[in-house]
């Protein structure tokens, strides 16, 4: 089947002049095309976006709530087909896009609906009889921009609050990865969202959708998700329009395992924060610390299972990891290996492409890598790779391992694996990370604050935290 995908503006389906291939990451086959926004195609959703915010900013959150339930409601009873699409779009294998997967992109708009009905707001009385309080208003035109690895999961992350606020959207999917944004807009119009409050224009970063949807003078803030250096060129682009920036950015996660962890566990827990979606995740943990005393029995049995993990074909409900996103990316991965090994470390497994037979000979699979050896400063200790390469390396004490996992420019998340209690707390909270993960990996809760610090990114998004980015607040002050 061939997906022939269209933007979404002011309620309708529409394309552009040109068009760029969908490729299916695990064969290489094009599997449809998608239309490549220009000016005119962003111009159009914000003018659209702007003329439906008068009437969505004044509608009651409640009312707000019962449509964008609606759109959660769709999302769920089209599980299947979106998990389908997001294996089509990023090469993850099914049994990672499982009804949780699906459940959260839903819960993502649901939690976001009902938190904006059912909101406190805040008053501070004074001693001299004034009142004051706090009005949340929208923002605006919210454009939101995000990447490949996990799209779904990111487009409701934004689409959920901004909406929910009052704000109306124009989202700029990953150019790779059209398809899931493509079946959200269908969904969003049969659950009933006016003309105008969501719009999606597809189509790449600079020059093209991204930069425009960036640079115009009409969105009043920006959400994005992705590389670093990205949100580095996104910030300078704003700047002349002074919007509001929300960047959740590159992370380059330290695991922190104690020789006292519960080992089976632990040992399930690094093969995840190493290896979910082929170790293309910003929240990934691809160094791996462990304590001298369990450092030999780590390597040799983290290694077993590296190599165990069955990597091939992503629909097959078997398959364990997937298809890198593309072949750009593989070589950029293999060349970090290259690179390491150059500067003398060792690869204890993996390492190398993967050849698959038909039809996956096409596809971008890579071995799960484990490196030893490297030293803390190395490029492959210090730059996000952002696929299925960890570095393991021994550590004597707490002192030694927090300065480690915290020298890097990156700061989004970490995981500590130990039973000592007291200690568990105190290493957390050395970590100069925006999360951190006790005896567990990638629990998220939706209340909490969410992004990262440092090079990771600038303010947090989740719960009450989505407010500051995606509201005004508006002081009232009444003499009594
Ligand atoms: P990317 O920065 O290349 O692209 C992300 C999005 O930005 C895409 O939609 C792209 O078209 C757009 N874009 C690129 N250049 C642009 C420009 N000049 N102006 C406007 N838009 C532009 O990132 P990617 O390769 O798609 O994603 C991987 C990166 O995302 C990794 O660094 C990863 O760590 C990060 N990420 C972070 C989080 C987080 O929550 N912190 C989550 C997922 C991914």
């Amino acid at each position: 089947m061939a997906y022939e995908v269209s933007h979404f503006i002011n309620g309708e389906f529409v394309d552009s002049g040109r068009r760029f291939p969908i490729v299916y990451p695990a064969t290489g086959e094009q599997i449809g095309s998608a239309p490549e926004g220009s000016e005119a195609e962003i111009d159009q959703a914000v003018a659209a976006a702007r003329a439906a915010f008068a009437s969505w900013s004044r509608l009651k959150p409640s009312e707000r709530r019962r449509i964008l339930h609606r759109f959660a409601d769709a999302i769920e009873s089209h599980g299947d087909e979106l998990a389908r699409l997001e294996t089509l779009d990023v090469g993850r294998p099914m049994r990672e896009n499982s009804r949780h997967y699906i459940q959260r992109a839903a819960a993502n708009i649901r939690f976001f609906a009902d938190f904006a009905a059912m909101m406190p707001s805040e008053a501070y009385p004074m001693e001299n009889g004034y009142i004051n309080y706090v009005l949340r208003h929208p923002v605006g035109v919210a454009g939101l921009i995000t990447p490949w690895n996990v799209p779904l999961l990111l487009e409701t992350w934004k689409i959920g609050p901004a909406l929910a606020f009052g704000n109306t959207v124009v989202l700029k999917p990953a150019e790779w990865t059209p398809l899931g944004a493509w079946k959200l807009s269908q969904l969003a119009k049969e659950s009933g969202l006016p003309p105008g409050v969501f719009n999606v224009v597809h189509g790449f970063g600079p020059q093209s959708a991204g930069e425009f949807l960036t640079r115009h003078p009409d969105v009043n803030i920006l959400s994005f998700t992705g590389e670093t250096v990205t949100g580095q060129t996104i910030m300078a682009n704003a700047a002349p329009t002074l919007k509001r920036l929300s960047f959740e950015l590159g992370g380059k996660g330290a695991n922190i395992v104690f020789a006292d962890a519960e080992w089976d566990r632990m040992l399930d827990v690094s093969v995840r924060a190493a290896f979910f979606n082929q170790g293309e995740f910003c929240l990934a943990s691809p160094r791996i610390f462990v304590e001298r005393p369990a450092y030999d029995r780590f390597v040799e049995e983290f290694v077993q299972r590296a190599r165990s993990l069955r990597v091939g074909d992503p629909m097959d409900p078997e398959t364990q990891m997937g298809s890198l996103i593309a072949p750009e990316h593989l070589e950029r991965v293999l060349g970090f290996v290259e690179r390491a090994v150059q500067a003398g470390a060792r690869v204890a497994t993996g390492g190398r492409r993967l050849e698959l037979p038909a039809p996956f000979n096409g596809g971008n699979f890579m071995e799960p890598t484990v490196i030893l050896g490297a030293s803390s400063n190395d490029e492959i200790c210090q730059t996000e790779v952002f696929g299925p390469v960890v570095t393991v390396t021994p550590f004597d004490d707490e002192e030694e391992v927090v300065a480690w996992a915290n020298g890097t420019q990156y700061g989004l998340s970490a995981v500590v694996q130990t039973k000592d209690v007291r200690r568990a707390h105190r290493v957390a909270a050395a970590l100069q990370v925006g999360t951190v993960w006790v005896n567990d990996f990638f629990v998220r809760d939706l209340r909490v604050p969410f992004g990262g610090m440092k090079f990771s990114g600038i303010g947090r998004e989740g719960g009450h935290y989505s407010l500051e980015v995606f509201t005004e607040p508006v002081n009232i002050c009444v003499a009594v």
